[in-house]
């Protein structure tokens, strides 16, 4: 098995910021709620199914899953323009650009994004993909991009980014940026090799939208890799309402079978499927030292905590090497 480099929650989260964090949360998700009675029903965002059951509320949402695909999703959901207004006034993100990024960076750059550009450069090795021209749906700070841009694998890299002060901290870093939501790009049909988009796609009112965009962006048999939060992995699956992926931003849960059904329906076929997580077992371990979740059983309390420090590590090599952790990642080509 090959050695995995280990994370901790606490890197990419540091605890003594937390708090002030779910504070500002707090509020957002009253401001959210000042709009509920906009909020519209939807069929299921993957496989546009009808039939749903209810699975658990959180922050007075309510989560569905689809009988059909068992994508989870939040129904009903606050439409696009009150998604905007959210995102412009998020305390909670503004918190996280001026202060949680920038004090974790060093390690979101060394044990995130500097594998996410060897993985996402190895996978378009690996499928034979021409290394032209790469484009981020969702660029943030940018700091994939100026990672991946160092590798010198693709010839050019396009920063997509609308938020106007991540904009411009993108092009502070050198990085081209575009800054307009996707669907509003202007760039000539068929005239991108691939399309990556990380942790983006579980915010969008409607996914689909965004993916046949993408489809007309890329060339023909063009690439397109996108990671996203799994409801079939290891700590959702065990901690259901009580992850902390399951949030009030995360519209959708997709699992590997529906979001490549939702790829499908966009003009994609799907060509690999990975869950390269890192922190599943350690997520559930940490909501049980903080007596928040009670281990279910006698083996994963043996694991998790008892024998943890030697079956920790492995235990979550396992759960990725089996498309079993909650951290999804999927390889598409264009048709
Ligand atoms: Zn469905």
């Amino acid at each position: 098995m090959t050695p995995t480099t280990r994370l901790s929650e606490n890197e990419i989260r540091p605890q003594e910021l937390m708090s002030e964090q779910q504070r500002r949360f707090a509020n957002d998700i009253a401001r959210l709620h000042e709009h509920v009675t906009r909020f519209v029903g939807v069929p299921c965002p993957s496989c546009g199914a009808i039939e749903s059951r209810f699975e658990w509320t959180k922050y007075n949402l309510s989560y569905v899953s689809c009988t059909s695909c068992r994508t989870i999703y939040i129904n009903p959901r606050p439409p696009p323009d009150v998604l905007e207004y959210y995102y412009k006034n998020s305390e909670n993100y503004a918190y996280w650009n001026d202060v949680i990024f920038p004090a974790s960076e060093d390690a979101r750059r060394e044990k995130l994004f500097k594998p996410r550009a060897d993985r996402l450069i190895d996978i378009c090795r690996r499928h034979g993909n021409e290394a032209g021209t790469l484009l981020e749906i969702g660029a943030g700070f940018g700091t994939f991009g100026q990672e991946v841009t160092r590798l010198g694998f693709f010839k050019r890299f396009i920063a997509v980014e609308p938020t106007p002060h991540l904009a411009a901290t993108c092009r502070k870093r050198g990085l081209e940026v575009l800054e307009a939501p996707i669907e509003k790009v202007a760039l000539p049909e068929a005239s991108i090799d691939v399309i990556a988009s990380f942790e983006v796609i579980e915010h969008l009112f409607d996914p689909s939208a965004i993916l046949q965009k993408a489809a007309a962006l890329l060339r023909p048999r063009g690439l397109m890799v996108v990671s996203v939060p799994s409801c079939t992995g290891f700590d959702v699956q065990l901690l259901r309402e009580k992850s902390s992926s399951v949030d009030v931003e995360h519209l959708n849960y997709f699992s590997p079978e529906s979001l490549g059904h939702l790829f499908g329906r966009s003009g994609f076929d799907t060509v690999e499927v990975q869950t390269p997580g890192k922190l599943d077992a350690e997520l559930v371990r940490n909501k049980i030292l903080a007596g928040e979740f009670e281990a279910p059983d006698a083996f994963l309390k043996t694991v998790l905590i008892e024998r943890w420090h030697e079956l920790g590590g492995p235990f979550q090599d396992f759960l990725a090497a089996n498309q079993l952790s909650s951290h999804l990642w999927l390889v598409a080509r264009k048709r």
